[in-house]
């Protein structure tokens, strides 16, 4: 990682320490599954968005990313195809041994076959229920040739009802509120395995006024964890939230604010 208070990353420069995938303009490029690849393909995706060529080489290097790209760029997939299933080694037992191998969020479930029994290994953030299922349905694009179990927490239903899935997925779609209100109530719910952490829309999030709900999560999640993220603004609220929830923002900072 390059040393504190750089930031080689800005904006449009090139992805520094991303090594061979940093000029990427192309997911064929990238170091994707071929599972991955094949999903990408049959959703005809084929070439990478500015922010997405800004940001998957990080993301997929296991790094933490703090990105800012107007809506509609493709930020989405900047975080659904990486996974912080790589920053810990995982044996039986989930111990966190020496750095294992880093890779993409599904490519990790892959590589490591995370399964039903590994319990929560991402969670995504996002402001509101539509978008929640506007990520879930990309999800399923990218996602749908590897086991993954993904589930919405966005209410309008029981909680009760939602907790009974709760305890076997693997990839948690929720809003802040909700997700809340099952680290609190719902006893099967164990996020102490999650390899990465999604805050997708943070300025929206904020404007919301979830600023405490984010920080009561994440003083819930473990620390040893990627974690990306992405945001239409950059605003101070944006990156105060980034020093709390990111190893080293300055260090991750990518744009292009188009
Ligand atoms: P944002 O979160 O930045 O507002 P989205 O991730 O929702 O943007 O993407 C906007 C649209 O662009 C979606 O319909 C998505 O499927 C599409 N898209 C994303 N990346 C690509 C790409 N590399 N090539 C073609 N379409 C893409
Ligand atoms: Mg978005």
């Amino acid at each position: 990682a390059p040393p504190p208070g750089t930031n080689p990353l800005a904006l449009d420069a090139p992805a520094a320490g991303s090594g061979a995938y940093a000029g990427a303009r192309t997911f064929e490029e990238l170091p994707l599954s071929a599972a991955t690849r094949a999903a990408l393909k049959q959703a005809k995706f084929t070439q990478l968005t500015a922010i997405q060529r800004a940001a998957l080489p990080h993301a997929l290097a296991g790094r933490d990313v703090l990105g800012a790209a107007k809506t509609g760029s493709g930020k989405t997939l900047c975080f659904l195809i990486p996974g912080g299933w790589s920053q810990i080694s995982w044996g039986p037992a989930h111990s966190s041994g020496s750095g294992g191998a880093r890779g993409p969020l599904v490519e990790l479930l892959f590589r490591r076959r995370w399964g039903k029994l590994d319990g929560l290994g991402a969670l995504v953030l996002t402001p509101t229920r539509e978008l929640a299922m506007q990520i879930f349905d990309e999800l399923v694009k990218v996602g749908r040739r590897h086991e993954i179990s993904a589930g919405l927490l966005i209410g309008g239903k029981k909680v009760s009802e939602e907790a009974t899935r709760v305890a076997s997925l693997n990839v948690l779609i929720a809003t802040p509120g909700r997700l809340l209100q099952h680290m609190d109530e719902t006893p099967g719910f164990d996020a102490s395995g999650l390899q990465m952490l999604v805050l997708d829309e943070a300025d929206r999030i904020l404007d919301l006024g979830f600023a405490a709900t984010l920080d009561a999560i994440i003083a819930n999640l473990p620390r040893a964890r990627q974690t990306l993220l992405f945001s239409a603004t950059q605003t101070k609220s944006v990156r105060d939230l980034a020093r709390l929830s990111l190893d080293h923002p300055d260090n991750h900072m990518v744009g292009p604010q188009q």
